[in-house]
């Protein structure tokens, strides 16, 4: 067994003056360069009263020292624990009230939100976006230690701690799409076992040039896109965040690009993404949220490249893939279970295992699942099955070929009348008239059938979609319990970060339409 970071160690051996991140502004930073910060850290965090077991949060903006906080954060033991750069301080009062870690890693800007809580236990240190900040600042007068002793932070060497498959490594926060964030504790062996999985189904080796764009607080952008970089021995095109320019000028230099769907919907309407531009990329990723089908359709028509989409969640890390090769990669669906993990769907009343073909809940068990969530035994429990699968909170069922797709969320089936709607179907009848560039479908409390459901409509481009034609679009296809009894045109859906439209929001906004 080796973990994420024994694995990185070993690339630092084989390829110290190798540019593990390559900067915007052209400079480069070396394994060896990325391993002394990561050393820097490490013995500051020790200084500052960090234990084996203990938690490292950190809430700061993107940069490459930000990443080597999270291999120090593994070298020395720690649970290291990212979070949402956007949560205000009230929302990161909670995790910190939760997640009681011993050190706090914030931007300096930030530093005065915690006043209240340094000292008892936490100690608060500051990174900023170009190294600065105490976290690794050599020459602080006082340690600040969580008794306040003294401690001579920096050069000192820490023992990298001999991590077991089953010692907790990270604790992730999920996105709150559904409901108030949960803490998932993900052990060295979840992660190791999901990158290698991965590294294997992508091909990914020493000669990928990743771009990254992704943050870094949630599992795509750490613990897929980094930790496959950095356990390969490749690199990675480093930018701050996600900028359609900046990335198509990348393409040329670059192999691989990962990105949540809107990604793939901004690039399209760069004009200088084109197949000639793509030349050197072998593989752009998709995940975290429905890719569009025709989002799919006219990257390939563009570029030559059909998108690979893969599935995943905060807790599990990714269970399904597309094909790398083997295979077509089929555009709505999320591909075969990952080589060691295990898919079913079932009937989530029964528990009982749906032939192919029948919509049910998605179970998953395997070495990446997580071991619980942090602090809530009661819902860990509820969301395992005896014999180990996780169920997801996903829908959805196999195709002919094995192919998983996705329905949507069990939180967002909409039951109208005592009947199940899955508002997939709908979207992808509304989605393919020509005025209409996505749509969300949603249930909203009705008096006489419970739920109804009404379609909120993003038009094309240029488009005035009609409520009167979408509804006789879609409805010839669709049982009259299906259909919209309201259309809402809006110019976007709202997303968080991850691109994940917010459904919930959705329905506090028509909450009232029918009560
Ligand atoms: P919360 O659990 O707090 O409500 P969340 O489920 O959105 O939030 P994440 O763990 O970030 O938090 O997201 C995992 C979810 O994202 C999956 O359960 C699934 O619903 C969705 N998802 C991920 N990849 C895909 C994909 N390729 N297609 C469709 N949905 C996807
Ligand atoms: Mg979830």
């Amino acid at each position: 067994f080796t973990t994420i970071y024994r694995s990185f160690a070993e690339q630092v051996e084989l390829r110290p003056g190798k540019a593990l991140f390559e900067l915007p502004d052209g400079r480069g930073i070396t394994y060896r360069e990325t391993a002394q910060t990561v050393e820097r850290i490490a013995a500051r965090l020790v200084a500052d009263g960090v234990a084996p077991g203990d938690r490292v949060a950190m809430q700061v903006e993107k940069s490459p020292e930000a990443i080597a906080l999270y291999l120090a954060t593994l070298r020395v033991g720690g649970v290291f624990l990212p979070l949402n750069t956007a949560y205000t301080a009230a929302e990161t009062g909670f995790f910190l009230g939760d997640a009681r870690p011993r050190v706090l890693v914030c931007s300096p800007g930030r530093r005065a939100e915690h006043a209240d809580r340094e000292g008892e236990g936490l100690v608060v240190e500051t990174l900023g976006t170009s190294g600065d900040g105490t976290l690794l600042d050599g020459d602080r007068p006082h340690g600040n230690g969580p008794h306040g002793e003294r401690h001579d932070g920096d050069g000192s060497h820490t023992e990298v701690f001999d991590a077991a498959a089953d010692d907790p490594a990270a604790i992730l926060y999920t996105s709150g799409t559904t409901g108030r964030s949960k803490g998932a504790v993900l052990s060295h062996g979840n992660l190791a076992s999901n990158c290698q999985a991965l590294l294997e189904a992508w091909q990914f080796t020493a000669e990928d040039r990743l771009i990254h764009a992704l943050p870094i607080f949630h599992i795509h952008g750490l613990f897929v896109a980094a930790n496959l970089t950095l356990t390969a021995g490749a690199s990675m095109h480093y930018l701050p965040k996600f900028d359609a320019e900046a990335i198509v000028g990348l393409l040329p230099e670059a192999t691989v690009l990962m990105g949540v769907p809107t990604f793939y919907t901004r690039l399209l309407k760069n004009d200088r993404l084109t197949a000639e531009s793509c030349a050197s990329m072998r593989l752009f990723v998709s995940g975290s949220a429905p890719l569009l089908a025709a989002d799919h359709q006219a990257f390939e028509a563009r570029t030559g490249h059909a998108i690979l989409e893969r599935y995943g969640m905060t807790e599990t890390g990714m269970n399904t893939t597309n094909p790398y090769d083997g295979g077509p990669r089929k555009p709505g669906t999320v591909g075969k279970p990952l080589p060691g993990t295990e898919v079913r769907v079932v009937d989530g009343e029964t528990g009982r295992v749906l032939p192919d073909g029948e919509v049910g809940s998605i179970e998953v068990r395997g070495p990446n699942v997580f071991t619980g969530y942090w602090q809530l035994p009661e819902k860990t429990a509820a969301e395992f099955r005896a014999d180990g699968f996780f169920i997801t909170g996903d829908l959805g069922r196999f195709d002919e070929d094995g192919y998983l797709c996705i329905v949507g969320r069990d939180k967002d089936l909409v039951i109208s009348g005592g009947y199940n709607i899955y508002p997939k179907e709908i979207e992808e009848l509304l989605d393919a008239h020509p005025t209409v560039l996505e749509s969300a479908v949603i249930g909203v409390p009705h008096p006489d059938f419970g739920e109804t459901v009404v379609a909120v409509v993003v038009p094309a481009p240029g488009r005035q979609p009609r409520a009167g034609e979408l509804l006789d679009f879609v409805t010839g296809d669709l049982a009259r319990f299906k259909h919209p009894r309201a259309v809402r045109i809006v110019e976007a859906l709202p997303r968080n970060v991850m691109g994940k439209v917010q459904k919930a929001e959705l329905r506090k906004r028509y909450g009232d339409l029918f009560a």
